[in-house]
């Protein structure tokens, strides 16, 4: 088996986090400068891998083995939440850097075909996993329409300072990729908490939401009675909590329940809010447990309904992702190489954030492999990984891209 340069692969981590550092984090959101400069800088790294390196139109990376494949793909994103770890993304990406170099050096795994990516703008500023889904076919209908980030800077002026303005887009090519790798840090801490050292995704959950409006009326609040009032907010607060009481008799034991965006109007002290909207967010790898929390809460909004106070309705939440199971022979194939490097330090565990792969499972296979984050932290300055976990994730990741590719020869 090809052994990887640890030293290699964390140097480049680290120069990697110099675009955009904020020690020990890093700004780095899609199309910014430091983005784009650290685009350039690994397209750079890709070509001395011996790839053929370039940038597409959407501002992926893409570095093309010469070699004849099929061939894996392996990588993840590099751009970063507008204050994030060093890690997220930038872990993956090296990975698929590291494995290259290293494969390339072994005469056993010379002629294996890997091709590597950073995808562009997973963390959402103009659309999640953007690069990724314009590459895989996945963009909905009409999302380039006049798209702009939150604070209505619109995409085609970050095309254009970014010079990507008449850029071809690379799109998957059929027939080319076995599937395609991704390492990540964790982002949570059950790897942590069970002493683990590898984590190999079996599923990354899918998310569901509803967005409840309250209606009530407004009025006084010294002079309104209790029995005559009709309070969205205390509506609204009855809800959640009985979101909370109902929704652990359905879930998994993965399942997470957010409510994390509440507005009450008018939102003063001496008035009885008139209008109240909370959005809730549900994440768990079964489709039948994201339909479960939906149907309990539309009986729950039932419950507010014939109480007699404000009324409420419910519509989709914008964000609605279908569970994703990772491709079984790539689980397999991590697997078996996490129990020769960890022998019973590693787990089968499902992804409670979303990733890029998420999106290719849809076109080819995919495997994921997460290494522990110290404390679980993660879309945070703070967040950190030991060395020795980064290069042991990076070395169980090479072995199964060339038993993958290997298998695929005989
Ligand atoms: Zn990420």
């Amino acid at each position: 088996m090809s052994k990887i340069n640890a030293e290699r692969l964390l140097d480049d981590l680290r120069r990697l986090s110099q675009f955009g550092a904020n020690n020990p984090g890093v700004v780095r959101p899609a199309f910014s400068e430091a983005d784009i400069e650290a685009r350039n800088w690994l397209r750079i790294q890709y070509t001395k891998a011996g790839l053929d390196a370039s940038i597409d139109g959407m501002g992926n990376v893409l570095g093309r083995s010469k070699k004849s494949g099929p061939a894996l793909l392996i990588g993840s994103h590099s751009d970063s939440q507008p204050t994030g770890g060093w890690l997220d993304g930038a872990l993956g990406v090296i990975y698929g850097l590291e494995i290259v170099r290293s494969l390339a050096e072994d005469p056993l795994t010379r002629g294996l075909a890997v091709d590597t990516v950073s995808w562009q703008d997973e963390e959402s500023r103009f659309f999640s996993s953007l690069g990724c889904r314009s590459f895989c076919d996945q963009l909905p209908p009409g999302t380039l329409d006049g798209l702009c980030d939150k604070e209505g800077h619109p995409l085609e002026k970050a095309l254009e300072s970014a010079g990507l303005i008449d850029v071809p887009l690379f799109k998957l090519e059929q027939g080319r990729y076995l599937g395609y790798l991704e390492g990540h840090i964790e982002q949570g801490p059950q790897l942590e908490l069970q002493q683990k050292k590898i984590g190999v995704v079996s599923s990354i959950v899918g998310v569901g939401g509803m967005v409840f409006s309250f209606k009530g009326i407004q009025n006084h609040a010294g002079t309104t009675m209790m029995k005559i009032r009709k309070d969205a907010a205390t509506a609204l607060f009855k809800l959640a909590s009985r979101i909370n009481e109902e929704f652990p008799k359905v879930a998994g034991i993965h399942s997470v329940w957010t409510m994390g965006r509440a507005i009450i109007h008018p939102g003063a002290p001496s008035i009885v809010p008139g209008a109240a909207e909370l959005e809730l967010q549900y994440r768990d790898a079964s489709l039948e447990v994201l339909e479960a929390f939906e149907e309990t809460a539309k009986n729950l909004m039932e419950e507010i309904n014939v109480a007699g106070g404000a009324t409420v309705e419910s519509r989709a939440s914008r964000v609605q992702i279908p569970p994703c199971e990772m491709d079984s022979n790539f689980k397999r194939h991590l697997s078996d190489a996490a129990e020769m490097h960890a022998p019973t330090l590693w787990e089968l565990m499902p992804s409670g954030a979303f990733h890029d792969a998420g999106i290719v499972q849809r076109v080819i296979p995919c495997g994921m492999l997460f290494i522990p984050s110290i404390g679980g932290v993660s879309h945070d300055f703070s967040e950190n990984s030991h060395d020795e976990d980064i290069v042991l994730g990076c070395q169980v990741m090479a072995d199964a891209a060339a038993s993958l590719l290997q298998e695929q020869a005989i």
